[in-house]
């Protein structure tokens, strides 16, 4: 049996491309040292890849920033007012990642979505109507060479033609269609070289395959690949693709002359009856992704090896490979010092996860693989128990009514109630919560973690950052009031190491964005909430200020698409148990005089699966439901915000509004506003805060365009209901950018509003 991974995580076991990123980026150090840091990373990835015995280890899977990024600069497209700047390649690729203000001039960076139903995030590429698609780049050749010289050989990745074009923002009136010549041509040319270059297989990744496609989709597909293909020489060509099943195009994949065909059994639902169903040609290859690249659980053998068996009464050869990139799971148990080895028997992270491989390649080699002492001892670890229950919180859950997920008075009553009770400005302002986590405020928390400060000491620092946060706010003239959250390392791992049932680690890092790396918790068991988790620095941050202060909570349906689920359990289920957890979080700070209270739901849209069919049953049935669970036993006059990273809801903005929260704040400034016309159009109760400036960047936002933005959105919503905010925390940035960035927030507010 041969195996294949789809891809490698890039940032290191220990984030070492974020640090030499990040101090590049401070201009701490040259970039020949960067480059030699991705070098060293790229080096130690193929090498265990080879250790594991991997038969087709990816290259071009390394990105200083983003994959997308990456195949967008490799085919030269590039708007012209980056090429502007006149800078060097990575840096014009670092512009557009993350903007440019500086000597050659002042850009914003691309917009930013999130990677399929996964919390990583692409580069938007951005294709003008004079944009010219054609082979400009060579990352991808590069990097096949540089591995052989390591003696690895390997399949080039790059993401295909067919995703890049769907993925890809039209600023003109050109569209996808108008461009597949040149993709085709672009990518053929590839092909040629990579001919050229010896390369056994190329791996083309078309995850956008697994979405609902339309006719005219299916016949861009099959244009581009009838030209792309037809320069394929000795390269065999793997179409790859990952988060869910091809039910729309199998046959059409079948029909065509590639040599290797990547399905996910994993996510994909309907893969294994495809196959059944429609068959799978001889002279390809199944490359039948069966280890989870997206969850750290331990594979069990029993089904994989069951899978591979069904498959190959269909299929002649067959690849065992991983569901998806490994990108999305942590690199290593080894530095995990703190989980026992009971529960780490449980787990695999990429690196487990090649030995896995291993271990299934010399399982399935024996006569009898069943009776192999690998399988047994998998086999005997799935069928124990792993203790998990808390019986209290199951009769909690079950005892749930209608009642319940019902918050009175309705929404129009408590907004008279509420407008009457804090008596705001128009438009006021707001922050979506964090304040910069300095190097000083990490310091204090890593002492705390080491024995090195006592409880009291660090609590004491996080009271002073408080006051001066709120002193400051106050100072500028904000008119609702936050925390900053310096207690709060990330915004789901605090309440999962506040609630029980969770499970920490301490270096299992996934990149989210660039160099943004995310440490997700582990569901583990039951879970439960044994005492207040916020309330005691909110209620402080309450008694310095007469202004109104908003307690700061993450929502269930955000801290369970930002941990590692059970599989054991149903995602409802584990939801609507932490929702319980939560409301009595909320309960507690109304209790304790916070008047307004801001539930995240942040990650609310990511976990909305790929096809509209599913939408309903399989998530938005129950993801809603748990957010009003969280907040319906308040009393009226507490107003209830949420916030969502992102604007793309548009296509479920019934459902936003029924989570029935008073305000919603969300990300638009790096994406159109579009979503205001929504709001607009379908009668949208909820006050809003679309975010008038983008935090992702250190770009400091001028009062001229924030009135710009907000006149746009007063053209659209009613200005009784729009709020005035940031797009997203502000934990990522500098102090001095963040406090320069909202005064010119404050001032425009006041500014617009002295026009009204
Ligand atoms: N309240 C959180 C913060 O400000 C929200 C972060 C987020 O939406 N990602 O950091
Ligand atoms: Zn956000």
């Amino acid at each position: 049996m041969q195996t294949s991974i789809i891809g490698y995580p890039r940032v290191g076991a220990l984030r070492e491309l974020k640090f030499a990123s990040e101090n590049y980026f401070k201009g701490e150090i040259s970039i020949d040292e960067l480059h030699q840091t991705g070098a060293n990373l790229r080096a130690a990835h193929w090498k265990i890849q080879q250790e594991n015995g991997i038969d087709y280890i990816p290259s071009n899977d390394f990105s200083f920033y983003d994959g997308l990024l990456d195949t967008a600069c490799l085919f030269n497209i590039i708007p012209g007012r980056y090429q502007a700047l006149g800078l060097s390649s990575l840096e014009t690729y670092f512009a557009m990642a993350r903007g440019y203000q500086g000597a050659q001039g002042d850009v914003k960076a691309l917009a930013m979505k999130k990677w399929f139903n996964t919390n990583y995030h692409y580069m938007v590429p951005e294709i003008t109507d004079s944009t010219s698609i054609r082979l400009a780049g060579t990352k991808l050749f590069d990097e096949l060479l540089e591995a052989k010289q390591q003696d690895i050989v390997t399949k080039p990745v790059v993401i295909g033609p067919f995703t890049l074009l769907k993925l890809a923002k039209y600023t003109g009136v050109k569209q996808a269609n108008d461009f597949v010549h040149d993709a085709a041509e672009a990518y053929a040319a590839t092909l040629e070289q990579l001919n050229e270059l010896g390369a056994a297989w190329v791996q083309l990744e078309e995850p956008a395959l697994v979405t609902d496609l339309s006719p005219e989709d299916i016949a861009l597909f099959t244009q581009l690949y009838d030209r792309i293909l037809s320069a394929k020489g000795n390269v065999k060509v793997l179409v790859q693709t990952y988060f869910g099943d091809i039910r729309d195009c199998y046959p059409t994949l079948q029909a065509l002359p590639f040599d290797g065909i990547g399905i996910d059994f994993i996510e994909g639902k309907q893969s294994l009856e495809l196959v059944k169903q429609y068959g799978f040609s001889d002279d390809k290859v199944l490359f039948a992704g069966l280890v989870n690249g997206k969850n750290i659980w331990k594979n069990q053998y029993k089904r994989t090896l069951g899978v591979l068996q069904e498959l190959s009464a269909h299929v002649k050869h067959i690849v065992l490979s991983s569901s998806c990139s490994l990108l999305h799971v942590p690199y290593t148990l080894q530095h995990e010092t703190k989980l026992s080895d009971a529960s780490k028997r449980y787990l695999a992270f990429a690196e487990e996860k090649l030995q896995e491989f291993a271990h299934l390649k010399v399982i399935g080699a024996q006569a009898d693989p069943y009776a192999a002492i690998r399988y047994l001892q998998n086999e005997e670890l799935f069928s124990s128990a792993r203790f998990t229950n808390n019986e209290a919180v199951q009769a909690k859950a079950a005892a749930l009514t209608e009642a319940d997920f019902t918050r009175l008075p309705a929404f129009s009553e408590r907004e008279t109630i509420q407008k009457a009770r804090f008596n705001l400005p128009l438009l006021p302002t707001t922050t979506i919560g964090s304040f910069p986590q300095t190097a000083e405020v990490r310091a204090n928390r890593f002492a705390f973690k080491k024995g090195e400060i006592s409880e009291e000491q660090y609590k004491q620092f996080n009271f002073e950052k408080i006051a001066a946060c709120i002193a400051r706010q106050e100072e500028i003239g904000l008119d609702v009031l936050v925390h900053g959250e310096f207690e709060r390392n990330d915004m789901v791992e605090y309440f999962g190491e506040s609630l029980d049932g969770f499970m920490f680690t301490e270096k299992a890092w996934v990149q989210s964005y660039g160099t943004r790396c995310v440490k997700p918790p582990i569901v583990w068991g039951d879970i439960s909430r044994s005492k207040p988790m916020t309330v005691e620095y909110s209620a402080y941050a309450k008694s310095l200020t007469n202004k109104p202060l908003k307690g700061m909570l993450t929502g269930p349906v955000t801290i369970l698409n930002w941990s590692f689920p059970r599989e054991d359990i149903s995602l409802k289920d584990s939801a609507f148990q932490i929702a319980l957890a939560i409301r009595d979080e909320v309960l507690d700070l109304e209790a304790n005089q916070i008047e307004i209270i801001q539930i995240d739901e942040a990650a609310l849209r990511e976990k909305l699966p790929l096809r509209k069919s599913d939408w309903q049953s399989e998530y938005l049935s129950w993801a809603i439901p748990a957010f009003r669970l969280v907040h319906s036993g308040v009393q009226a006059e507490t107003q209830i915000h949420t916030h969502m990273c992102y604007s793309q809801f548009s296509d479920i903005i019934r459902d936003i509004d029924a989570m029935d929260a008073d305000v919603i704040t969300f990300e638009a400034s790096r994406s159109d506003l579009a979503i205001i016309d929504v709001i607009n159009e379908c009668g949208f109760q909820t006050e809003v805060g679309p975010g008038v400036y983008d935090i992702h960047s250190p770009r400091i936002p001028s009062v001229e365009e924030i009135k710009l933005g907000l006149n746009r959105m007063l053209e659209k919503i009613d200005i009784a209901k729009l709020w005035v905010n940031p797009d997203c925390g502000l934990k990522t940035r500098g102090d001095k950018e963040t406090w320069a960035s909202l005064e010119q927030l404050v001032q425009a507010a006041k500014e617009v509003r002295a026009t009204l």
